[in-house]
């Protein structure tokens, strides 16, 4: 396949773009591979190298082409640019400003996003000598070639620079959502490949969803004599399929509906991956479930009736029509995803103010749900058991963020506007003095947003953004601001000692009047509660992926091992 990306200039061997710098540097073996040049013109002429696993520069290619794919993505759904969080180096680096990337960081069954490098690390190992699956026995597989793990750990570091504060396990569903919500980007990325799709809806008579494609030919009374009688996985709704072969699982590594819905299954898991599966289960169930309510005229058209489960031959104009009708679902809900990030809280994520989130942004956009999409989402996450707290009903009314009572204005005469183009430099400038103008809008109305004002020091302008999105009844380009602001308390010993971690979330109009402020506020029992989860991760799960919290932040590469 190929994947379009944007085009930049200028683009060092590496590749080194704006973005991202690829270092390919392999510790293991303490060698640099020799980097590739994009602009290299025997390159440019053939469109890029071709696939081969035998040339480190296809590798390079590869999670460059990837990567970039990503953050576009994130970039058209949020509607402005991405900057990475800015870190203090201690040295000069030629790479400042950009997101690291390590094709051959590691050699283990693993990849990763270090926050502290700020990189994404891709590790490299031999596949199973007893039990490889489909691959050769000790066959090297390499994680930077597998899509779904690049965009994985692509949109960790991208959910990390849009919540720096979700890196903090406060409660049971933060690790897990950053899991979840990493595992849902990279399977939506599936259905924009517009051949893997055909191929599917042909394989599963339109029945996207189900896990296995029928074979070409129907095995015969004797069984299986000829290999197009087996029938192989869907490769649209399973994630990273060599790596969870090469490691003896016998299946992808994980699954968009890997988990039938069920109202208690979120009580007893307690695993970042697990818990994380149930909420991606729930936006492709609701996914899944908006195609087919989307195209039963078309069904209907075509005389073929579902019920009776025909095993019928799709007209080729059918198979496009239901194609279409994919990729544009599977576009608003990724876009949907991404954008909700924008209305939730800038700490101490749960599931359900993903879902208030999610309706919310998407109520926004789209104020009619003709579709029925939210009701779709609405549906899944209640047959999932993922309940929003304080709210009355599941009725998208009670979902909704509550507007602030009083109205509150922003003075915008004052704030700056980056140019999209500025230089690290620049932006920086700019966003301190907006941080500033902020930080004094929070204190003085810290009450009204849960803030503690009894010392400013403690509260902390995270972000600030301007955001241009198509205002729903005009359907002109809006701006809008999004503040996240946050607090961060140390706790007397007697509360359980450590930080407690609070803060709102500011969505502001174009004019500056406040339209939703998403609070996690520390005036109530919050510090406590975060104690006694930090208690009982140092406590009852002391071996296992847990470990690798103690430390206060999640820590990828223990979370990701054997996921
Ligand atoms: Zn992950």
């Amino acid at each position: 396949m190929t994947l379009q990306v944007p085009f930049e200039h200028p683009l060092a061997p590496g590749p080194v773009g704006s973005y991202l710098a690829v270092v390919d540097y392999d510790p293991g073996n303490q060698c640099y591979y020799e980097s590739v040049d994009l602009n290299d013109r025997w390159i440019l002429a053939n469109a890029g190298i071709a696939p081969t696993e035998s040339d480190p520069r296809f590798h390079q290619q590869m999670v460059y082409a990837v990567v970039s794919e990503t953050i576009q993505r994130f970039e058209y759904a949020l509607g402005r640019r991405i900057r990475w969080r800015r870190r203090k180096y201690r040295h000069k680096s030629p790479f400042q400003g950009r997101l690291l990337v390590f094709p051959h960081g590691v050699q283990e069954a693993n990849a990763f996003y270090d926050p502290n490098l700020h990189a994404l690390v891709f590790g490299y190992f031999r596949a199973s000598e007893t039990d490889p699956g489909n691959n050769l026995p000790n066959q090297t597989i390499f994680t930077c070639l597998a899509h779904d793990v690049v965009a994985h750990e692509t949109t960790h570091a991208l959910l990390d620079s849009i919540r720096p504060a979700f890196m903090q396990p406060t409660n049971i569903d933060v690790a897990a959502f950053h899991e979840g919500f990493a595992d849902i980007v990279a399977l939506f990325q599936h259905f924009s490949i517009k051949e893997a799709v055909l191929e599917a809806l042909r394989g599963t008579g339109g029945a996207l969803f189900s896990e296995h494609l029928s074979p070409a030919a129907p095995p015969g009374k004797d069984g299986v004599r000829i290999t197009a009688q087996i029938g192989q996985r869907n490769p649209l709704v399973g994630m990273a399929d060599q790596f969870g072969d090469a490691i003896g699982l016998h299946r992808p590594l994980r699954s968009a509906i890997g988990t039938p819905p069920d109202a208690k299954a979120l009580e007893s898991m307690t695993e970042a991956h697990d818990r994380g599966s149930i909420l991606v289960a729930a936006i492709f169930d609701a996914f899944f479930t908006a195609f087919v309510r989307r195209t039963i005229d078309l069904w209907r058209i075509a005389g073929i009736s579902r019920e009776r489960g025909e095993d019928v031959e799709l007209h080729p104009d059918l198979l496009g029509r239901l194609c279409d009708e994919v990729s544009k679902t599977a576009g608003h809900f990724q876009t949907m995803c991404i954008r909700g990030l924008d209305y939730c809280p800038p700490v101490d994520i749960t599931f359900g103010d993903y879902l208030r989130a999610l309706i919310t942004a998407d109520y926004d956009t789209v104020r009619d749900d003709d579709l029925g999409y939210r009701a779709a989402l609405v549906d899944a996450f209640r047959l999932r058991g993922i309940r929003p707290e304080a709210v009355t009903s599941y009725s998208e009314e009670s979902l909704l963020w509550i507007p602030p009572e009083s109205k509150h204005r922003l003075k915008l005469e004052t704030l700056q506007r980056p140019d999209p183009n500025a230089s690290e430099v620049e932006f920086a400038a700019i966003e301190k003095s907006n941080a500033r103008q902020l930080h004094a809008f929070a204190c003085a109305n810290a009450k009204v947003f849960g803030l503690n004002h009894f010392n400013r020091r403690h509260i902390a302008v995270d972000s600030f953004h301007f955001v241009v999105r198509p205002n729903p009844d005009t359907l002109l380009p809006t701006s809008e601001m999004v503040a996240v602001i946050v607090e961060r308390l140390e706790q007397p010993e007697k509360k359980g000692g450590g930080t407690a971690f609070g803060g709102v979330t500011l969505l502001f109009n174009e004019d500056g009047t406040l339209r939703y402020a998403v609070r996690k506020s520390l005036r109530n029992d919050r510090p406590e509660k975060q104690a006694f989860f930090r208690q009982l991760l140092w406590e009852s799960v002391p071996r296992g992926a847990y470990e690798a919290m103690k430390t206060g932040q999640i820590d990828f590469r223990a979370l990701h091992q054997r996921y």
